[in-house]
């Protein structure tokens, strides 16, 4: 007779100062939010914020350095370095005056993704679940209360490969603020405790290989360190 099997957990993240976990909910993923980047992916102008998602299952949580297997079928696994959200607090219909009251803390975030298959899903007017939500393609640190931090609205965020940098922006680039995203998103349906979001990436994203080392940074949270498996 077999073991028991072990209950599933449910996906996590770690808190600064804390013991206990963030549990996540969903993820969200805001598109084209800071200019450089929607030039390189084809686009002009200020259009409404739109969103993806990500299974809370794709979640790597990078309390320290992690390693980020390869994933299938693809040949150009990109990087993109972005702020996330964490929602401590749900709303509907909730105002830009009111949105960061549900925001629990921040976090450095990494949206990994297969350009390939996504250019493919565009041309072809498919969904993008194959190209953004795999396994291990939210990395994310661990959470800081925003008790603690505030709710920042500039400062630095880049990501280097192997030492060379590739990705640096500033928070204050980005098209739609945290509280407008929050307030975008509410109008969709309820956002709950436990929602992330992902708040988009600056201009410079790019390809990585097996055996490379990415470092992201976004302002003084802790620093994502990703070795790329095999
Ligand atoms: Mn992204």
């Amino acid at each position: 007779m077999r073991a028991p099997p072990a209950p599933p957990r449910l996906p996590s993240l770690a808190i600064e100062g804390r013991t206990d976990r963030f549990a996540v909910r969903r993820i969200l993923c805001i598109g084209r939010n800071y200019a450089a980047h929607a030039r390189e992916m084809g686009s002009d102008g200020r259009e409404p914020p739109f969103h993806f998602g990500k299974s809370p299952d794709a979640l790597l949580p990078a309390d320290g350095p992690v390693v980020l297997p390869y994933p299938p079928l693809t040949q150009d696994l990109h990087h993109e370095i972005e702020l996330v959200v964490a929602l401590g607090a749900g709303g509907t219909n909730v105002s830009a005056e009111h949105a960061l009251e549900l925001v629990y803390g921040y976090a450095a975030g990494l949206d990994m993704t297969r350009r390939d298959v996504q250019d493919a899903a565009k041309k072809a007017g498919r969904p993008w679940t194959s190209s953004k939500d795999f396994d291990a393609s939210a990395v994310v640190g661990p959470l800081r209360d925003a008790a603690v931090m505030g709710h920042p609205t500039s400062g630095s965020i880049t990501l280097d490969v192997d030492g060379t940098p590739r990705q640096k922006g500033d928070l204050d680039e980005m098209i739609w603020s945290v509280a407008e995203i929050v307030m975008h998103l509410s109008r969709w349906g309820a956002l709950r405790p436990g929602d992330l979001i992902f708040t988009g990436t600056p201009a410079g994203v790019g390809a990585v290989v097996p055996g490379q080392t990415l470092v992201g940074r976004v302002l003084d949270l802790q620093p994502l360190v990703v070795t790329i498996g095999g």
